[in-house]
């Protein structure tokens, strides 16, 4: 018996395996990186479906092969061009980690992915499952996997009464992937137990469904629907913004885009000069006061644009946007306080750039608008 855990008593770890296992040859999704599993396709796959829906992560994946089909693609793509291949998936940071991870793969390796557990996590930005996802699924290496699916699945399985977001509870959840992966299967069996917990054993659970029900010991005491213990969801924050749309005093075409800095949330990223909305502060008020605190540039509100909501994280916001009218102050030399660059970009080219959730809904609404009232503000 391992010393860390023990199985319920009617538990069959053959019988689960088998099961398990079947029911993947038999019912797994045809994922484009299941073709051939090239570790760089798994690598792609695994960065971009954590904190993505699948069918959604599946879109980016192939937009993102077409455009970068291999390693030495991204170690030489420019770092706006990633990015832009990227907006909307959110987690900025792993994008630039991949850049660096495949120039040091470039480097280091001769352009080709390492096998090995340790090479793989020496990689930038690659954590421990990360690199269990590609040395198991893309090299079949005998490395346990576990995601939150495999979390909810055991915790069910097993009758683990404690929360999930307790050290001990993913120790002794990884402990017991680890006891029941069959040597040689690592691709199948951990690919299995996720698909299986995102198909079957999903948040409401098709028991009905379930290939490994005879094994499972909270269907066997009937209170699957109180498995897994979750961690109390943190409270949601709410945030009122303000941002200034400004063309240029000669070039009216052009509009005012800063880059956000390297140390920021979505570093790389463009936006318009903005910020939150103090306590008794009108929003107009607010975006005048960012433009003149972020690049020196004095500016009045025109006339507002829109009230757009999004959320992000535990974060909802309302990001208020105005047209705004240059006043004085240094347009074409910028004294630029929260930003690593700035550009002047003609109003057609906007989408060109990468941009966080909510200035990417601003874009989009401006790009929509008729012809005739582009260029007007
Ligand atoms: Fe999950 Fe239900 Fe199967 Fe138990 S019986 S493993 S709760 S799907």
């Amino acid at each position: 018996m391992n010393p860390t855990f023990a199985y319920p008593r009617h538990f069959s770890p053959g019988l689960f395996r088998a099961g398990l296992l079947d029911w993947f040859a038999e019912h797994q999704r045809p994922l484009p990186w299941r073709t051939e599993y090239t570790p760089y396709a798994v690598w792609i796959s695994e960065i971009m479906l954590q904190q993505t829906q699948m069918d959604r992560g599946v879109s980016y994946f192939n937009h993102w092969m077409e455009r970068f089909p291999d390693i030495s693609s991204v170690a030489r793509a420019p770092e706006d061009d990633l990015l832009k291949a990227w907006e909307g998936l959110g987690y900025y940071a792993r994008v630039r980690n991949l850049a660096r991870a495949a120039r040091r793969i470039m480097e280091l390796h001769g352009g080709v992915f390492p096998a090995r557990y340790e090479d793989i996590l020496a990689l930038p930005g690659i954590g421990s499952y990360t690199a269990a996802a590609v040395a198991s699924i893309a090299f079949n290496a005998d490395v346990a996997l576990v995601d939150a699916n495999v979390n909810r699945l055991f915790a069910r399985l097993f009758d683990i009464d404690a929360p999930l977001n307790l050290t001990a509870t993913r120790n002794k959840i990884v402990a017991m992937a680890r006891d029941l992966l069959p040597p040689g299967k690592a691709r199948e069996y951990n690919q299995a137990l996720m698909e299986f917990g995102a198909l079957v054993c999903r948040k409401k659970p098709l028991c009905g469904r379930c290939p490994v029900a005879d094994q499972c010991e909270s269907l066997r005491l009937g209170i699957t629907a109180e498995r897994p213990i979750l961690a109390e969801r943190p409270d949601i924050m709410h945030v009122t913004v303000a941002t200034g749309l400004l063309r240029h005093p000669r070039r009216p075409e052009e509009l005012f885009l800063q880059k956000r800095r390297d140390n920021d949330v979505w570093p790389g990223l463009w936006e318009f000069p903005g910020g939150c909305v103090e306590a008794g502060e009108h929003p107009e008020d607010a975006a005048v006061r960012e433009f003149a605190e972020e690049t020196g540039i004095i500016v009045r509100v025109r006339e507002p644009i829109a009230v757009i909501r999004h959320a992000y994280t535990r974060y909802r916001v309302t990001l208020h946007c105005f047209w705004c009218e240059y006043i004085s102050g240094p347009a074409d030399n910028p004294t630029l306080t929260e930003a690593s660059a700035f550009r002047w970009v003609p109003e057609n080219r906007l989408t060109d750039f990468a941009f966080p959730a909510g200035f990417r809904k601003l874009v989009d609404m401006l790009d929509k608008r008729p012809p005739l009232s582009r260029g007007v503000s």
